[in-house]
């Protein structure tokens, strides 16, 4: 049997016993009252998670990838266009999700180690006309946060719909959705929530609803919005097969969150990434963002030079943590480490201790880089 690793890439994050105990519970008709009333508590659960009272929730079986579809396709119609921030890597994703589809798109990427300047938004917003924006909050290639409170009032003034890519940071980093006029957000179950992957979830303001309501016909069918909002109403009615033992797990994750206090987990969220980030710079590493870009919920950490991606990863697994590879062109330069989810600080502490370790076994001690930038 494998020795269980501590699940420090950027999702999955690691599982809950609580979640865990959920999931391995018999599978139970996905009409009977028991599903109904646990899919009923995810999505008002999932509403208080992103302080949202009046839009609607939707929790569907898919990943954070068909969330950006449905999000997209129900909001944006052949003939209108929607700008797209990137702070990496996953604004080029949904790049291409517009274009497989026909919609007009433009991209604004941000500069290197930075989110896209809210001053740049406001200058394109002004003098073009798009039907909806999307901002990665915190993009997981790069470790960048946006400011996406920054950008929410920004887009008001000029009334495009706002849909804000949450999948890494949603439960862990604030996001007001009615306070700030958010029209979307997109998540998914794998990150913040600490549920397994397996969930497309997204929760969508009135304004929007309206919008797929005159549009008729999309081009979507799984990710209708409106062949699912029967569904989220009262989920005894049938569209497709939920998910019941990811749904019921998904709806402990989303307990555990309001046990423990939605703000007190942004707290501590913000706590454990300092932790994990002092002890880094301290032993000379550095970050792909600027400091004021650093997101709480994962870290991407340049290697010093001599330090190589393989054997550091595999000599940090054998000492218990598994963390991630770099993507596109930062491959092979970076790591990167997922802090969020139900990751305590003794998690924090025991992965801190097992890369002081991996270091030493793998020939360095104390400052690795101590000029690092
Ligand atoms: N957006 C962001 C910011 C992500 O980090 C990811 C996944 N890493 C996605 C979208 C896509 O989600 P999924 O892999 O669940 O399809």
């Amino acid at each position: 049997m494998n020795q269980e690793k501590l699940l420090l890439i950027p999702g999955p994050t690691p599982v809950h016993p609580r979640i865990v105990n959920a999931l391995s519970q018999p599978t139970i008709s996905h009409v009977s009252p028991i599903h109904v009333a646990e899919l009923k508590e995810a999505l008002a659960n999932l509403k208080n998670i992103v302080f949202c009272q009046k839009g609607e929730p939707f929790i569907v079986a898919g990943a954070g990838t068909l969330a950006m579809e449905m999000a997209l396709l129900n909001t944006v119609t052949k003939g209108e266009r929607v700008l797209v921030l990137s702070q990496g890597f996953f604004g080029q994703r949904m790049e291409k999700i517009a274009q497989s589809f026909g919609l007009g798109c433009d991209l604004i990427q941000s500069e290197e180690r930075k989110a896209v300047e809210p001053e740049v938004l406001r200058d394109r917003i002004s003098q073009k006309n798009y039907t909806a924006v999307v901002a990665t909050h915190v993009d997981t290639a790069t470790g960048i946060c946006a400011p996406v409170h920054e950008y929410a009032s920004i887009i008001n003034e000029f009334g495009p719909f706002f849909i804000v890519d949450g999948v890494c940071a949603t439960g862990g980093i604030e996001e007001r959705m009615d306070d700030w006029g958010v029209d979307v957000i997109i998540t998914a179950a794998q990150k913040c929530f600490g549920v397994p992957p397996g969930l497309a979830v997204l929760v969508v303001s009135e304004r929007v609803m309206k919008k797929r309501e005159s549009m008729e016909t999309i081009p979507a069918y799984y990710a209708d919005l409106l062949n699912w909002l029967p569904v989220m109403k009262d989920p005894s009615k049938y569209f497709s097969t939920p998910c019941v033992n990811e749904v019921r797990a998904f709806n402990e994750g989303t307990k555990i969150m309001l046990e423990e206090g939605i703000e007190n987990r942004f707290v501590r969220h913000i706590r454990i990434a300092q932790i994990i980030r002092e002890k880094l710079l301290d032993l000379g590493f550095s970050f792909i963002p600027e400091d004021r870009y650093l997101a709480d919920t994962l870290s991407v950490v340049r290697y010093p030079e001599g330090l190589e991606d393989e054997i550091f990863r595999k000599t940090f697994a054998e000492n218990g943590v598994i963390v991630a590879g770099g993507l596109g062109h930062l491959a092979g330069k970076v790591f990167r480490m997922g802090h969020m989810g139900n990751l305590t600080s003794s998690q924090a502490y025991f992965a801190l201790e097992a890369l002081e370790k991996t270091l030493a076994s793998i020939g360095y001690s104390g400052k690795l880089n101590p000029n690092a930038q």
